[in-house]
């Protein structure tokens, strides 16, 4: 009997251990950071107050909630804006503003990400008629710090009863990406399907990306989108497994897969988003209060697991996001 944990060496000189755990080694040397980042995502697109009446959609508690969420452990939030009178998402630039700057009042320095996905991806194609051509991408006129880049493939989706084809070009997924690098601002890239992965190798070779290349796994959306992915804990292994090398990546889920899905991105050496966009709820049939609530129990969930929290400007840090400090020149 061994005595000694050393691997057992087999003819071609790789050993049982390389075997066996090189396939986690290769995800944990992914991480170029042990700490770990908490995105929170305050409110969607797609569900208001109906599903959750804590749900923020005015700027003032869009801005409550991120700051809530801040003090809780989050070091990113993710933002998408809704109308004042209808609650509905709205790309305005104003709107978007005020959100930014009633956090920033806060004395809060939380990352700010933008929603660019009103904007790159076309909604309700046949109410159009012809899928017009992008010029402008609103959401980021304003420079935030970060901004979402939807990497997906055209499909349909139904929400709320209605069925809907929103269409999504390569060819506006490059604009966006050139439109974020020519003004400093970080993509998360949002990956709905496991074979636009290799549209993301597609933008490293077209020279559109900046390192570390920052993805976000989307699972559990298949209920929306039969072309997006359910969540598996298999699928998601194989998803860190085929990430471009100077990779970092974060994970989201729908619903009830938020809990399993984030939890699991941790052990793989991954970061995580949670929050109303995603899952209102806090366990089967009882509503989140906050979002903060869910952030601290990702946190809690991270610290037992053995990490620390990345605050925002260690998250800066790790992404190649220049210190708040820095001048942010408006519409360059
Ligand atoms: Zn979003």
């Amino acid at each position: 009997m061994r005595s000694d944990r050393s691997p057992i060496l087999l003819s071609d000189g790789s050993s049982t251990e390389e075997l066996y755990y090189g396939g986690y080694r290769k995800m944990r040397e992914l991480r170029t950071t042990e700490k770990l980042i908490v995105t929170v995502a305050t409110t969607g697109g797609f569900q208001g107050k109906e599903a959750n009446p804590n749900l923020p959609v005015l700027p003032e508690e869009i801005a409550q909630s991120t700051y809530e969420a801040w003090n809780e452990g989050a070091s990113i939030v993710h933002i998408h804006a809704r109308d004042r009178k209808t609650h509905q998402r709205t790309t305005e630039p104003e709107v978007l503003r005020e959100i930014d700057g009633r956090i920033r009042e806060k004395n809060c320095d939380i990352v700010i990400q933008h929603s660019t996905a009103d904007d790159l991806i076309i909604h309700d194609v046949m109410a159009l008629g012809a899928i017009p051509k992008i010029e402008r991408i609103k959401t980021i006129e304003m420079n935030p710090e970060m901004a979402s880049l939807d990497i997906t493939v055209s499909g349909m989706i139904a929400f709320g009863g209605k069925e809907e084809l929103e269409v999504t070009r390569l060819s506006d997924i490059e604009y966006g990406a050139r439109t974020m690098l020519d003004r400093g601002i970080k993509p998360e890239m949002e990956l709905f399907n496991p074979v636009c992965m290799e549209d993301i190798y597609h933008l490293i070779g077209k020279g559109l990306l900046k390192k570390p290349y920052w993805i976000s796994f989307v699972l559990g959306m298949r209920r929306l989108n039969r072309t997006f992915m359910s969540y598996s804990p298999r699928l998601l292994m194989q998803l860190v497994e085929a990430l471009p090398p100077d990779s970092m990546f974060t994970v989201l889920g729908i619903a009830n897969d938020e809990l399993p899905a984030t939890t699991l991105s941790i052990l793989l050496g991954g970061h995580l988003r949670v929050g109303f966009e995603d899952n209102v709820f806090y366990k089967k049939g009882e509503l989140a209060q906050n979002n903060a609530q869910l952030v601290a129990r990702a946190v809690r969930i991270g610290r037992e697991l053995g990490c620390e929290i990345a605050t925002p400007s260690e998250a800066r840090a790790m992404l190649g996001i220049p210190p708040l400090a820095s001048p942010r020149k408006e519409g360059n």
